[in-house]
């Protein structure tokens, strides 16, 4: 017998082919999966973003791809991408606005005039920060020239701020990656709408020096002249206390007092709270049982608040395991002690910063991609956590709401994975880092449900789909699956990295592709394996 379908066979696959009669294109590992569409790809770089690359393409060539993508998104609906960035931005689900800001940055240069015009108008709603507006403005002199719809934009964002507003924004927000105030508002140069606002843009531009500032009527301005000059603790802290003067307008040598920290922590935005735990254990503020330590776990242990202020899982993650470390990333002899009762608010925070998230009730089974290439590259540029070590706490947020599930890690074989969401996700990081990892066939979730009879109503798979190993495609074994246990099975992909590839079938409606760590994906993986959407 001629082995015909060795060579040609639409239901047992190797991944280093093609599924015949389908749209699979090659991936970077040599393997076979398919292409997403502009609006997947567009997702998966606003949330993922590429800095950092992935284990496969560097930073530079993997943005080049992803902006791409974008031009194409903007050629074909241009105001869908505008209307994207703004709902991915203002609910806070990527870890980072850059790329938000890029894509707007591009849709306000590359788009037709209509998309233009709609991208300067929402402006605001994406550059919520000085340090966004000078991102964005960076990123748009790449595309175009400063026309009057550009200046007009720049021009509303001083001028639409309430004066005390505005006054916050230029006294945190001085000067970023070779911008200022000065230089945008000279480009821009706005019709102040009040008095208040004419003395601002002048102290901006430098134009009236400190001493004609004192008594400018704004409140934050002469606080922030009065703790340049101050020489005694107990002036920096009123300052600081009366008019909740942000860290950035304090000086440097006042940041070693407890005091002043202490200060500051009172309206201290959560973000800041959570990027200076570290510093604030470090002089003192933070210790075991103290108010500062009590405050900072009441905080993290708030929905509310979490929600209110879009902080970020990636961030609180980061924060856990640099925090639990005892020493920063980069001042490797300036330690600390951290404070138990803190790190495990953090764990907790992470969950939360997720939502509340609904359980499918269904039968789950979790697939952790841990091939080798999860582990190169970094999520949102944040050092040590892999895309491998990010599939674990990702998992947990799922697992955490449900009864019923598994979680197994694959590569070339499925690795016994001992995790728990009951365990704190620093302790899980490291059994991720401790998993060994090999090649990549994203068909053994599926195919080890099958040989153990298990039963699953949806895959999760996290992975970055750069699957060759196996002799069957995903796609396939799950057909398979299908088949003889007799359960219409789902498949849910979630994207770890910003590449364009996908194992799951586009024709196939009970296949899903999410982006990981979008903070909407639990809810979405619950609701799409309880039918609910
Ligand atoms: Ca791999």
């Amino acid at each position: 017998m001629q082995k015909f379908l060795q060579f040609f066979n639409t239901r047992a696959t190797p991944q280093s082919q093609p599924i015949p009669g389908t749209t699979q294109v090659a991936n970077s590992a040599g393997g076979f999966a398919w292409e997403l569409d502009v609006w997947s790809k567009l997702d998966r770089f606003l949330v993922l973003g590429t800095e950092g690359g992935t284990f496969y393409v560097k930073e530079g060539p993997l943005t080049l791809e992803n902006a791409d993508a974008v031009s194409k998104a903007i050629e074909a609906d241009g105001l869908r991408v505008v209307n994207r960035v703004v709902e991915i931005s203002q609910a806070g689900r990527a870890a980072k606005n850059d790329p938000a800001l890029f894509v707007l940055a591009m849709a306000a240069s590359l788009g037709e005039p209509e998309v233009r015009k709609a991208a300067l108008d929402v402006l605001p709603l994406v550059a919520r920060t000085g340090t966004h507006l000078f991102h964005f403005l960076q990123y748009v002199e790449g595309f175009r020239g400063w026309g009057r719809g550009l200046r007009r934009a720049v021009g509303a964002w001083y001028t639409a701020k309430p004066a005390d507003n505005l006054a916050l924004q230029l006294v945190k927000y001085q000067q970023r990656d070779g911008w200022s105030h000065r230089d945008a508002l000279r480009l821009a140069h706005p019709k102040p709408p009040t008095a208040e606002h004419a003395t601002l843009y002048r102290w901006a531009v430098g134009k009236s020096d400190t001493p004609s500032i004192e008594g400018s009527g704004i409140a934050l301005l002469d606080a922030f002249v009065r703790v340049q000059a101050a020489t005694k603790e107990s002036q920096v802290v009123d300052a600081i206390v009366t008019n909740k003067l942000p860290r950035e307008a304090v000086p440097t040598e006042w940041l070693t007092k407890p005091a002043v920290w202490e200060a500051l922590l009172q309206d201290m935005p959560l973000e800041a709270m959570v990027r200076n735990l570290a510093t604030m254990t470090r002089v003192g503020l933070l210790a075991p049982g103290s108010d500062a330590s009590k405050l900072v776990s009441v905080r993290l242990r708030d929905a509310e608040r979490i929600r209110k202020a879009r902080l970020h899982p990636v961030k609180l993650l980061a924060a856990l395991v640099t925090y639990q470390n005892g020493r920063g990333a980069r001042s490797k002899g300036d330690g600390w002690n951290p404070v138990t009762g803190i790190v495990d608010a953090l764990d907790s925070a992470f969950y939360l910063a997720f939502g509340n998230v609904e359980p499918s009730n269904k039968r789950l089974v979790f697939g952790l991609d841990v091939s080798g290439s999860m582990f190169g590259g970094t999520v949102s540029g944040v050092p040590g956590l892999t895309p491998g070590v990010a599939t674990a706490a990702l998992a947990l947020v799922n697992a955490a709401t449900e009864r019923d599930y598994q979680l197994m890690a694959f590569s070339t074989k499925l690795v016994p994975l001992n995790i728990s969401p009951r365990q704190r996700l620093d302790d899980v990081v490291k059994t991720m880092n401790q998993v060994p990892f090999g090649g990549t066939d994203c068909a053994l979730p599926m195919l080890w449900a099958l040989e153990h009879k298990v039963k699953a109503d949806a895959f999760v798979i996290l992975t970055d789909s750069e699957t060759w190993f196996g002799k069957i495609h995903p796609a396939q074994a799950l057909q398979q699956y299908r088949e003889r246990m007799g359960i219409d099975a789902k498949l849910v992909v979630v994207g770890m990295v910003a590449n364009k590839f996908s194992i799951a079938d586009p024709k196939d409606a009970r296949m899903l592709d999410v982006v990981g760590f979008d903070t909407a994906v639990p809810q979405l993986i619950s609701d799409f394996a309880a039918g609910r959407n």
